[in-house]
């Protein structure tokens, strides 16, 4: 009889397949191994639990055992965590761990060279230089080498040629040194020495715990956790910092590295190919101490993690809405519960779950109230805008006009928050009232002015600006419906022509690079206005910014989303919180239509808990998370008729429940994207209900989609459209 063995592979399948394994070949649960599929080979990894029955026909061997180290017994049960709750095939939330293939193979080791003791034919002045470093016997890299004698490669080859040198192979180096607890520790405050002490009360490094570390904007929760990464360094365990947005890596890094004298590796889309087998290789070694990353780096092979930092925690950004649906922040307390670990999650404006879990005790809470030395919070007032509106087809009212220039005489910087990108989000023709609409999607084209093209902000299709309207053929015909950044910025150029300005936007041209480069050129005080999108509100530290006009507040309180209000509390409080963050008097004023509405009367009295206490409330009452479960099933396809026909089919055969109800299929708000037609079903449960059970047992009679209609579940869906 053949030996068998269930292995993953990365594929959305029900579960592991069974392989034969060679005579010759030794493997346990973890192994990572090279295998058939199909007519190709993909790697997958040896997996715990019993055999399917198999066809001993069908049975194919196992190609290739890696010489990796193995996925750990908690890797492999978060995988399955992960899965059964959000309803994803394993072996797609495998495909999340397994993202450096290079670094299954053996490292390639660098070539280097050592001195040898021979003598040096024609000792030139170049020569010497090289044989003075070489001789005390350690060795170098050839381009090393020759860099640190200050001579060209060629010298350093020539001396080995004639065998004054000698080539061997170098272990690969870590790509960054261990952390130095000592390196440049802070003097922190008394209130910060407070927190700090509570924390390690908290947190044992073998012992699962979540603290909530909530601290206004500019309290200093970085330098508080920065300490409270010490003691998992001091008992030798590495560290994950999950951070929201790629642009706030950078600046993180170096403060990290003030503080430690070296970087933590770094792990997110951007990073080479070459970087991401070097950090999976090194996290799994245990060279690596500690990672800040994306979402992503949850699912890196650590080989002693022993803190999870969860920055920012309340942070859309946190959630994946693609393929595995799951929510970082969430799943860092699964993984901090699976390998036994303290979780720490931070921020100014806590979600509500995790607030809710602090009320019922499920976790410890640290609070800084003040901010970092004499900086205080800004001033906050609404500027009502049926009150003192903008002149017409102008959206800054003549109030913040007015502080922008006290600002400006001060020398000091502002900054305008308007969370929309483009010119416009809405053009039509002045002539017949044609409006432009995306070809793939239930969306207006949104103006880009500066690259003269109308854009799909969900498809990214984009067209060149026409110059005939398509429909009456008027020429020069576009009308711009409501403001957009670079409308905005229009504005501000107009007003304020002396004003050094910059824009700062996600889909600016330059990527991440020059988002990087302009993020610290704001924070150096090279501009007097900045006019951003929510890229902005996000954790950054401008030390120069002494007002922020936040122009539509209203923006987002509009839409039916059961969070409107939480998210929009959040943002208009984070954005506020870069006035002021180095001492001094700061303004933030906020534009409303509708001043009286409760979030942006509790952003303006600095109401922080009366809305955490309504907000709870309200969600309470509606049994809406976390208090009530919710999972959103998505149907799509290219026919309309097929898609929802699938979708009522679905809610045909849904298993009857006295504590759950199915809302729908109706279609999505955003019913057409990518040339897909969207339908949506909604399921609300009670709090103690096995959802992820019940709905299991629902897709195990549902018919199968046929055709183009595919199906995406969204377990605690964030978003509604
Ligand atoms: P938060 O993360 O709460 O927004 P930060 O940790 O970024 O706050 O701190 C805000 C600013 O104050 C930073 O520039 C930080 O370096 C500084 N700061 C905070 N605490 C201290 C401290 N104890 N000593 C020196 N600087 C501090
Ligand atoms: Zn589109």
């Amino acid at each position: 009889m053949t030996e068998t063995v269930p292995v993953l592979v990365p594929i959305p399948t029900e579960g592991p397949y069974s392989y034969a394994v060679p005579d010759d070949m030794d493997l346990a649960p973890g192994n990572l191994v090279q295998v058939p599929l199909g007519s190709r080979q993909v790697t997958g990894v040896v997996w715990d639990g019993g055999e399917n029955a198999i066809d001993p026909k069908k049975l194919r061997f196992i190609v290739e055992k890696h010489q990796c180290l193995p996925l750990s017994d908690d890797m492999r049960r978060f995988i399955d965590w992960v899965a059964a709750y959000t309803l994803s095939p394993p072996g797609m939330v495998l495909r999340m761990v397994l993202r450096a293939p290079a670094a299954y193979q053996p490292e390639t080791p660098i070539e280097g060279v050592v001195y040898t003791g021979a003598e040096v034919e024609r000792l030139t002045k170049a020569r010497a230089a090289v044989v003075e470093l070489a001789k005390d016997g350690v060795a170098w890299t050839r381009s090393g080498l020759a860099h640190a004698a200050g001579v060209s490669t060629s010298v350093v080859k020539g001396l080995e040629k004639m065998g004054v040198l000698k080539a061997i192979q170098l272990p690969a180096r870590p790509i960054h040194s261990p952390p130095d607890i000592d390196y440049k520790p802070v003097e922190l405050t008394d209130d910060q020495k407070q927190a700090l002490q509570h924390l390690e009360e908290n947190m044992n490094q073998d012992e699962f715990s979540v603290t909530l570390l909530e601290g206004v904007t500019g309290s200093g929760k970085t330098e508080v956790y920065f300490e409270a990464l010490t003691k998992c360094f001091r008992e030798g365990r590495q560290a994950l910092i999950l951070l929201p947005e790629i642009a706030l890596t950078a600046s993180f890094l170096d403060r990290f590295e003030q503080r430690f004298g070296t970087r933590p590796g770094e792990w997110h889309s951007e990073i080479s190919p070459k970087m991401r087998e070097k950090v999976w290789r090194q996290i799994g070694s245990g060279e690596l101490r500690v990672v800040a990353g994306a979402r992503s780096s949850l699912y890196l092979p650590f080989k002693e993690l022993g803190l999870i930092v969860v920055d920012e925690e309340h942070d859309l950004a946190y959630k994946q809405e693609d393929r595995v649906f799951y929510n970082a922040r969430d799943m860092a307390v699964v993984r901090g519960q699976i390998g036994k670990m303290p979780v720490l999650l931070c921020s100014a404006t806590p979600s509500i779950e995790s607030r809710v879990n602090v009320n019922l005790g499920r976790y410890f809470h640290v609070k800084l109230e003040n901010r970092f030395g004499d900086a205080q919070l800004p001033d906050l007032a609404i500027v009502d805008m049926r009150r003192d509106p903008p002149p017409r087809g102008r959206f800054l009212s003549p109030v913040l006009s007015q502080k922008i220039t006290e600002v400006l005489d001060r020398k000091e910087q502002a900054l305008l928050f308007l969370n929309r990108r483009g010119y416009a989000p809405l053009t039509l023709c002045r002539v017949c009232g044609h409006r432009f609409e995306c070809n793939n999607c239930s969306a207006w084209l949104v103006e880009h002015r500066f690259r003269k093209q109308l854009q799909c902000h969900h498809c990214g299709e984009a067209r060149p600006v026409p110059e005939h309207c398509p429909e009456c053929g008027t020429l020069d015909h576009l009308v711009a419906c409501g403001p957009g950044v670079e409308r905005l910025a229009e504005e501000v150029l107009e007003a304020f022509p002396e004003a050094r300005t910059i824009i700062l936007s996600s889909d600016m041209a330059g990527g991440v690079k020059r988002m990087r480069a302009e993020l610290e050129a704001i924070a150096k005080g090279e501009a007097d206005i900045v006019i951003g999108t929510q890229l902005v509100a996000k954790g950054h530290h401008f030390p120069f910014m002494t007002l922020v006009g936040v122009v539509d507040a209203d923006l987002g309180l509009a839409n039916g989303d059961p969070r409107a209000a939480e998210r929009t509390f959040q943002l208009l409080h984070q954005v506020t919180g870069r006035a002021g963050r180095s001492g001094g008097k700061s303004t933030g004023l906020l534009q409303s239509y509708q001043p009286e509405h409760p979030v942006i009367q509790a952003i303006a009295g600095g109401d922080h808990e009366g809305f955490y206490e309504r907000e709870i409330e309200s969600r309470r009452l509606a049994s809406l998370p976390p208090f009530g479960r919710l999972a959103a099933i998505i149907v799509s396809g290219q026919d309309r008729r097929e898609a929802e026909s699938y979708a009522k089919s679905l809610r045909l055969c849904c298993p009857k429940n006295g504590e759950v109800r199915v809302l729908g299929p109706a279609e999505a708000p955003i019913h057409l994207v990518r040339s897909r037609y969207r339908f949506r079903l909604l399921i609300h449960a009670q709090r103690s209900f096995d959802l992820q059970n019940w709905m299991r047992g629902w897709f195990l009679t549902a018919p199968k989609p046929r055709g183009s209609v595919r199906v995406q579940i969204d377990v605690d869906p964030q978003s509604f459209v």
